[in-house]
């Protein structure tokens, strides 16, 4: 296999082990090459998607309007009561603004909306160019804090100041600028994290938990809002699902709240089966675990005819994976391998070394795994490898759609959830659908 689309300063983050690529394990967590046109999204991003779901909060993006697009049309968490979350705002900065600063736009801004609105809580997001001119956020954020009585607290996520993981962990901090401070009385119950109630996906997960007798307590940050969040320091476990995200909130509510803490995926019956058990063990509670033996058993069960009528279409397809975080990669290259399909392709964002370590061990020798890609790798290893279908999120499908591969959109704007054993029917429909689509034939030779 040659290398011409890969450059030199992108093999270490390859790993394939007959390529050659990388030579000591895999480079990860680090910021992107430049001009290697990554695909992951910026620091700013990063935050906001951590941020968004909380359904009664303001999002002022303090920075020019493009930065403002980014909005709840393209996140698509769902909410059970209030909907401001799907707003967005922006203190709009032009060009005297940046010779002359932001502070005032901002202040303004912040006002408008508290006099409006009467709000709970806002998040200002600084921006690139806020990162560039230097307003003093956290003093405006201070101000209009005590002038109004909420919350405004700051989000420091200039996008160039690091890559999509620092958005996360500016996302984190703000939420323990939130909750922390307080000295509750413990409950038992968990906080689920990293779950951003995608197509209804948080209400799936408590819904499991309630039938093995769990009690939710805080949900970061899918249908969650103002209030249910400062109930959060009361929980006895954390559950992470997204552990790119929210793993170091887990940390920091470890360290600061004695809250432990387990990394879980309820992506596919054997992560969901085993991350409900898990639960159950951590909080040392034996009829819960009981509970969840039964309950996930019978769910299996009752998938088996189905997993075995797709299956007979999908035996020996091959599937690359292109997503955020690692744990979702490792429960995707499980679930092809429940369906008989074997995984070729795969790649993360923001995954971290222990991630890929697993994922090496769950793949086949001739597997392209890879950290941070972008279109030109992914093409290239897709075109390799005879990948029949990518499954990643909004910016890798134009880019299967145009290679004539099928395609399985496993990110945030999806309508339909993927999680739990639901998740586990709309996931192999989809697959099966995609790839024996009658439309690719059509496509063969045009390319
Ligand atoms: S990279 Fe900078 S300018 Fe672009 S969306 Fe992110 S914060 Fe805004």
């Amino acid at each position: 296999m040659g290398n011409a689309s890969v450059l030199e300063e992108r093999k270490d983050f390859i790993l394939h082990k007959q390529d050659g690529c990388s030579g000591n394990g895999m480079r990860c967590d680090a910021n992107s090459v430049s001009g290697a046109v990554s695909q992951r999204a910026c620091v700013y991003c990063g935050a906001r998607v951590v941020l968004n779901p909380i359904t009664d909060a303001f999002h002022i993006v303090h920075g020019p309007i493009g930065c403002a697009s980014y909005t709840w049309d393209i996140r698509g968490s769902l909410s059970s009561g209030e909907d401001l979350y799907r707003n967005s705002f922006s203190t709009d900065l032009r060009e005297p603004d940046i010779i002359f600063g932001g502070e005032k736009r901002l202040t303004a801004a912040i006002e408008e909306i508290a006099v409006k609105y009467h709000p709970k809580l806002i998040f200002v997001y600084a921006t690139c160019i806020v990162g560039v001119i230097g307003d003093d956020v956290d003093a405006v954020c201070k101000m209009m804090s005590e002038k109004y009585h909420m919350r405004v607290i700051p989000v420091k996520s200039p996008g160039f100041s690091g890559n999509k993981s620092v958005g996360y962990k500016m996302a984190c901090n703000a939420i323990m600028e939130l909750i922390k401070g307080q000295t509750p009385e413990k409950r038992k119950g968990v906080n689920i994290l990293g779950d951003f109630n995608l197509a209804g996906e948080m209400w799936i997960i408590k819904d499991y938990l309630k039938k093995i007798g769990i009690p939710v307590i805080s949900r970061f940050t899918g249908d969650s809002n103002y209030e249910n969040l400062l109930e959060a320091p009361k929980a006895t476990l954390n559950v992470v699902q997204c552990a790119g995200s929210s793993t170091y909130l887990a940390n920091r509510m470890e360290e600061e709240m004695g809250i432990p803490y387990i990394k879980v995926s309820f992506f596919g019956i054997e992560d969901t089966t085993s991350s409900l058990i898990r639960i159950a063990e951590a909080l040392q509670d034996e009829q819960a675990r009981q509970k969840a033996i039964e309950f996930t058993s019978a769910e299996a069960e009752k998938l088996q005819p189905l997993i075995e009528k797709y299956k007979r279409n999908l035996k020996g397809k091959r599937a690359a994976i292109y997503v955020g975080g690692g744990f979702k990669a490792i429960s995707l290259i499980r679930q092809f391998d429940s369906l008989g399909m074997e995984t070729v392709v795969v790649g993360t964002q923001t995954g971290k070394k222990d991630d890929y370590d697993v994922i090496e061990s769950l793949v086949g020798k001739d597997t392209v795994i890879l950290d941070d890609a972008n279109p030109a790798e992914l093409e290239k290893f897709m075109k390799e490898r005879k990948a029949d279908i990518l499954v990643g999120g909004v910016k890798e499908r134009p880019l299967a759609y145009k290679l004539g591969i099928a395609f399985c959109d496993h990110n945030h704007e999806r309508k339909h959830p993927l999680s739990g054993f639901v998740g586990m029917i709309n996931f192999v429909k989809e697959i099966n659908g995609s790839i024996n689509n009658p439309v690719w034939k059509y496509m063969e030779g045009s390319l």
